[in-house]
């Protein structure tokens, strides 16, 4: 699953072909394309979120529930100053205010620990957590992934159906 404007690129440069076209737009690439495990694992604010359910993992509200001037944001349990790395298993989310409060700490220094402890996400589920699933999407990861992951991926939809506002190709 990709953005649009990648889609269309990957097919200009031949790398992809249109194997299923209407407006769920479905393509498949042609050629297998190695994207190096440390960018795959990469972690970006969107899908750090997406995998912590928009909630700040140490007060526990949404991000529907913060003041206007506060904000979700990444705190990392080993602080990077303290030797901590920037991977999954180190970053949770944040509201802004806890984050200034853990600061510089380590969880047992400050006595703030996340709600569920942090894991590398399988990247089908978080592409899924991000962005809302078209039926002709649907039966591709059926397909590829089986209906074990696609009843997974549903049941993500269904309970958090307002932070999928994003239609994907
Ligand atoms: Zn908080």
């Amino acid at each position: 699953m990709v953005p649009l404007r990648r889609a269309l690129r990957l097919v200009i440069d031949g790398k992809a072909e249109i194997v299923e076209a209407d407006f769920d737009r479905v393509i498949r690439l042609t050629r297998f394309i190695h994207v190096p495990r440390r960018f795959r694992r990469q972690v970006t604010n969107t899908f750090l979120f997406a995998r912590d359910r928009y909630r700040c993992q140490y007060c526990g509200r949404l991000q529907i529930e913060l003041k206007p001037r506060e904000s979700l944001t990444r705190d990392h349990l080993i602080p990077l100053s303290r030797g901590g790395a920037n991977d999954w298993t180190n970053v949770v989310t944040a509201c802004s205010p806890c984050n200034t409060k853990k600061a510089n700490n380590l969880p047992s220094e400050i006595g703030m620990h996340p709600m569920h402890a942090p894991v590398e996400p399988h990247f089908v589920h978080l592409s899924w957590a991000v962005r809302r699933l078209t039926a002709t999407q649907a039966k591709y990861i059926r397909l590829f992934y089986g209906e074990e992951t696609l009843h997974h991926l549903e049941d993500l939809e269904h309970r958090h159906p307002h932070h999928l506002p994003h239609k994907i190709s």
